[in-house]
């Protein structure tokens, strides 16, 4: 192991991350912009702004120091808000054509694709989930959305009306961008959940303000060369970085704002919504989740647990729709149990860099040792361990991919969000049951059903309170689908022409003649 920085890494790389670079190799492009000390971006300049220090950014895998971020002052978020302002209001992108903005998103999503490699690892080192889905799903899931969005552009269009008022009238509405849009994002999808907040106010002539998690800011900042790149004007896009209390709040509540856009938290989800109702800005909010997944007695076992791969134990679990709470029918439900047993110790715990790599690490000490403390509540509260629930030593912060069996659905286990690759399962008799056992949660963000019988699964599509459905399958997802929650996993809708209208403003016109 190296004692020192290689040239061109920054001297606060800690030498464990230098060794993991080594052995998986990364691009020159990633090691260049680790070794630039990372800057928020505010109105076309990479700038210190106004920030009073610098917050670590650490690697998960090895839970030591990678580089710093900024950690920006209300200030850098007043002066990014004006920039955004202004941008809207005058110069090349309020003056520039529907099929001109188009181009200039085709060509953004062009740079993503061109520099996937790069934002997969950096992201990977950022928030230790494997490189090759991050590449995959998170990156290019980027690119197509942005492409998607693109397409809108030059479809935004009003509607002449025919009005009764006495008199003789013309009257129509024209469609506009709402104004500057503040976007939060969490920390587990950093890249694509922030390309899920930018993309639709991009395509409606929006300019935009975003605020990275402060774990995970960094794709977000070399996002921002990708936007100079192609041709972005200043103050369309800028990244102000720093704590969510202080950054955070100030964009919710800005009063030139005039769209708050979140993902994250139910807790965090509620101060945002708060900010932004005494501000009188609307706002998405994108919450937490625990969703079902409810499987019959015909159900496949195995294509259950092939999808639990993805919906259970993908990204170290930390997935707002994942399908954590299983409710099996009693005659499949120890089949159902083995086949998840099976899957979870097949998992390669590795570095994300790492090819071979399953699942990655969860993001933080903290996240770690709360799932843990969930775990044990669980165990306190009678849950059986099907599998994992063990500590893994070392400095990473890895945790097993663990299944947990419950009698109770009060239990905390079944009811709390854990944000870990935790399963929690439970059986029921009849469907009646399993629509009333999935219904018992405060969240409402996602939900799968298990059953080759037609009209049972429609009968549960329309009686369980979720945003999105599954039948045979959990966690799809696309540009073209809305996705959102019902009761505490928020409101609004992300992707789809539905999250267009979020940042589009309707004016109505008349003409007396
Ligand atoms: P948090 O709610 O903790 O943070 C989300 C973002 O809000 C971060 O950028 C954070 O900044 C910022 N923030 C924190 N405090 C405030 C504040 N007072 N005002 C304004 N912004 C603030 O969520 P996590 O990052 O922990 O993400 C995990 C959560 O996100 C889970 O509950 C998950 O279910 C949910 N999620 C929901 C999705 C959906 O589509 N429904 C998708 C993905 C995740 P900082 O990092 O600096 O604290």
């Amino acid at each position: 192991m190296s004692a020192t920085a290689p040239q061109n890494e920054p001297a606060t790389t800690h030498p464990a991350i230098h060794q993991l670079m080594e052995e998986f190799g990364v691009t020159q492009e990633c090691r260049e912009f680790l070794a630039a000390e990372p800057q928020q971006y505010i109105n076309g300049r990479f700038t210190n702004g106004q920030a009073s220090g610098r917050i670590d950014s650490i690697e998960p895998s090895t839970g030591h120091l990678l580089t710093t971020i900024a950690s920006g002052a209300v200030e850098d978020v007043d002066d990014a808000v004006a920039a955004a302002r202004a941008a809207l209001d005058s110069g090349p992108w309020a003056a520039m054509k529907p099929n001109e903005r188009q181009g200039l998103l085709l060509r953004l999503a062009d740079l993503i694709e061109e520099h996937a490699q790069s934002i997969g690892e950096i992201e990977t080192l950022d928030n230790g989930k494997a490189l090759g889905p991050c590449i995959e799903m998170d990156v290019l899931g980027g690119a197509d959305l942005l492409r998607y969005m693109a397409g809108f552009t030059t479809k935004i269009h009003g509607e002449t009306r025919q009005v009764s008022t006495p008199g003789d009238h013309v009257a129509w509405t024209v469609r506009q961008p709402i104004g500057v849009v503040g976007a939060i994002v969490p920390w587990n999808w950093p890249f694509n959940m922030a390309l899920w907040k930018i993309s639709a106010p991009l395509a409606a002539g929006c300019t935009i303000v975003v605020k990275p998690a402060q774990q995970t800011s960094l794709s977000m900042l070399y996002f921002a060369r990708l936007c100079e790149e192609a041709g972005l004007p200043p103050g369309v896009f800028n990244v102000v970085t720093g704590r969510g209390s202080t950054i955070g709040n100030a964009l919710a509540s800005h009063p030139d704002v005039s769209k708050v856009s979140f993902t994250g938290s139910t807790p965090v989800g509620r101060q945002v919504g708060a900010a932004a109702g005494e501000a009188l800005s609307p706002v998405t909010l994108e919450l937490g989740g625990k969703s079902p997944m409810v499987v019959f007695d015909d159900a496949d076992p195995a294509a259950v647990a092939a999808a639990m791969r993805w919906s259970v134990f993908f990204n170290a679990g930390q997935v707002c729709s994942a399908g954590t709470r299983l409710y099996a029918q009693r005659g499949i439900y120890e089949q159902v149990l083995e086949e998840a047993v099976k899957l979870a110790n097949s998992m390669k715990l590795a570095p994300g860099l790492d090819p071979e790599c399953d699942m990655g690490p969860v993001i933080s000490g903290g996240a770690r040792d709360g799932i843990r403390d969930y775990i044990k509540r669980g165990i306190a509260e009678g849950a059986r361990i099907v599998c994992g629930a063990h500590q893994i030593e070392g400095d990473g912060y890895f945790v097993p991919p663990t299944v947990l069996a419950v009698e109770n659905n009060d239990a905390t286990v079944m009811q709390e969000e854990i944000f870990g690759p935790v399963l929690v399962a439970m059986p029921f008799d009849t469907e009646e049951e399993a629509i009333a056992l999935a219904n018992d949660n405060i969240y409402g963000l996602a939900a799968s059903v298990w059953t080759r019988d037609i009209s049972r699964a429609m009968r549960c599509v329309n009686a369980i309170e979720a945003g999105t459905v599954w039948v045979n399958a959990h966690d799809l997802v696309d540009s073209a689908i809305p996705f959102g929650g019902f009761k505490q996993s928020g409101f609004g809708k992300d992707l789809g022409p539905e999250q267009l209208d979020h940042f589009l403003k309707t004016k109505a016109v008349w003409i007396q003649l």
